[in-house]
C-alpha cells in the first residue's frame, strides 16, 4: 500500500486575526517553547513507532508537514521525524516531502532540504502591507530578503500560498505579486479567497459589503487567467500548477487514498477507516499520551465524502472511480441533479455508464459548494 504521511505540528508564534485553525501560540525564542517542540518532535517520533509497524507492507510516498507553522520546528528535528518514518516503513525514493514554511523562517529552507524536504510551500498570503495589517496576518510581510533566501535554494521545488479577495484587494497588485513569483520559479501556487470564519477576531471588524462576492470573483478570475497565461494548470479549485509539480500528497485527500497523520487532531485514512487523534496539542508534548476516534460512516457517507473532496478537483470524477473507491454508484435522482447543473452550465458531463466524468465548469468553480451540495443533497 503506498501512503501518505502527513505530520501535524499545531503551533503558531502568534494566532493570525482570520484563522480559525486550532493551533497553539509558542514563542521559539524562550527555553521554555524551545523545548515544548523538542518534547513535540520526540512525541511524533514515538507515535511513527507506535502506528507504522501496524501497516505492514506501507510504502511511505509522500510526507508533508503542516500547521499551524511547521518551520518553527530546527530542520535536525525535521531530519528526525523523517528518519524515525524509515526506521518503521519502506520510504519511496524519490518520495515527495513537502514542509509549509512562514517568511520568517525561509532561512532555514536550505537546511530543511538537508533534511530531507523535497518540496517547501512559502506562507505569503499577501505582498500588500495594507492587505497584510487587514486580515491581521500575525506572520511577518513576505519582503525581498525573504524571498531571496526562498527562491535561491536550489534542489527544491518552490511553491506558496496567497489569499485572494481580500475586501479592498488590488487586482494589478494581486497579479503582479503573482508575476514575481511564476519570474522567480515558483512550480506551485495556492490561491485561496479569504473566508471570514465567525469567531475569528477578523470577523468583529470586517463584514463583507454588498458586491463582496462579485469583487472576489472578478480577482480569482484575475488569477485564473494570468496563471494559465503563464502555463499553469488549475487542478483543483484553490490550487494551479506547473504540469507534473501538483502536490501528490493533497492528491491523496482529493482522490480517496489511504494517508496516516501523526500529531493531535490529525486524520488519517486508511481501508476506508477515517481516524482522528483527539489527544490536545498541550497534552500531546507534554505526556505523549495518544487517544483516537474513529469516525465510523457508512455507505452514503462515504459516496458523499468522495464527492465533495473529488468535485474538487478540476479533472472532476469518474463513476467508475466512485464504484471502485467509495463502493457506490450515482442515484437515478443524484443523474437527475447532475443532468439540470449541467443544462444550468454548472457541470461538464462527458462519456456514458462507468466512463462518465463529472467536472465543475468555469461558472460552477465560483458556486462550488452549492454546486457539490445538489449533487450530494439526496443522500444527507
Ligand atoms: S500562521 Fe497559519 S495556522 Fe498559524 S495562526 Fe496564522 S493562519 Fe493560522
Amino acid at each position: 500500500m503506498k501512503l501518505g504521511v502527513y505530520i501535524h505540528v499545531p503551533f503558531c508564534r502568534r494566532k493570525c486575526d482570520y484563522c480559525s485553525f486550532y493551533s497553539v501560540p509558542v514563542d521559539t525564542l524562550s527555553p521554555e517553547g524551545r523545548a515544548g517542540l523538542e518534547a513535540y518532535t520526540r512525541t511524533i517520533i514515538s507515535e511513527a513507532s507506535m502506528r507504522l509497524p501496524q501497516l505492514p507492507g506501507a510504502v511511505i510516498d509522500t510526507v508533508y508537514f503542516g500547521g499551524g507553522t511547521p518551520s518553527m520546528l530546527e530542520p535536525r528535528q525535521v531530519e528526525n521525524v523523517l528518519s524515525s518514518l524509515r526506521g518503521w516503513a519502506d520510504v519511496e525514493p524519490g518520495a515527495e516531502v513537502t514542509i509549509e514554511v512562514n517568511p520568517e523562517d525561509s532561512g532555514k529552507v536550505s537546511a530543511f532540504r538537508d533534511a530531507g524536504a523535497s518540496r517547501a510551500v512559502l506562507g505569503i498570503q499577501t505582498f500588500d502591507p495594507g492587505m497584510h495589517r487587514a486580515i491581521g496576518r500575525s506572520s511577518s510581510l513576505c519582503g525581498d530578503d525573504h524571498l531571496d533566501s526562498f527562491f535561491s535554494v536550489k534542489g527544491i521545488v518552490h511553491c506558496a500560498d496567497m489569499i485572494a479577495g481580500i475586501p479592498g484587494q488590488d487586482r494589478a497588485g494581486l497579479v503582479a505579486g503573482l508575476d514575481r513569483l511564476c519570474s522567480l520559479g515558483a512550480k506551485h501556487l495556492s490561491v485561496y479567497l479569504l473566508s471570514i470564519e465567525k469567531s475569528t477576531p477578523l470577523a468583529s471588524r470586517m463584514k463583507p459589503g454588498p458586491g463582496a462576492g462579485e469583487e472576489q470573483r472578478a480577482l480569482f478570475e484575475a488569477v485564473m487567467d494570468f496563471l494559465a497565461g503563464r502555463g499553469f494548470s488549475h487542478y483543483e479549485i484553490s490550487n494551479f500548477a506547473i504540469p507534473g509539480f501538483e502536490s501528490r500528497h493533497n492528491m491523496k485527500y482529493w482522490k480517496f487514498m489511504p494517508y496516516l497523520g501523526l500529531g493531535p487532531g490529525a486524520h488519517s485514512f486508511i481501508d476506508g477507516r477515517r481516524i482522528m487523534n483527539v489527544t490536545g496539542a498541550v497534552e500531546y508534548a507534554c505526556s505523549g499520551g495518544f487517544s483516537y476516534e474513529e469516525d465510523v460512516r457508512g455507505k452514503n457517507s462515504a459516496a458523499v465524502e468522495y464527492l465533495m473532496t473529488g468535485l474538487r478537483l478540476l479533472e472532476g470524477v469518474s463513476v467508475g472511480d466512485m464504484e471502485s473507491r467509495a463502493g457506490f454508484r450515482l442515484t437515478p435522482g443524484m443523474l437527475a441533479r447532475i443532468d439540470s447543473l449541467e443544462k444550468r452550465g454548472l457541470v461538464a458531463v462527458s462519456g456514458t455508464g462507468v466512463d462518465m466524468t463529472v467536472r465543475l465548469s468555469r461558472e460552477g468553480i465560483f458556486l462550488s459548494d452549492g454546486v457539490i451540495y445538489e449533487i450530494v443533497e439526496e443522500l444527507l
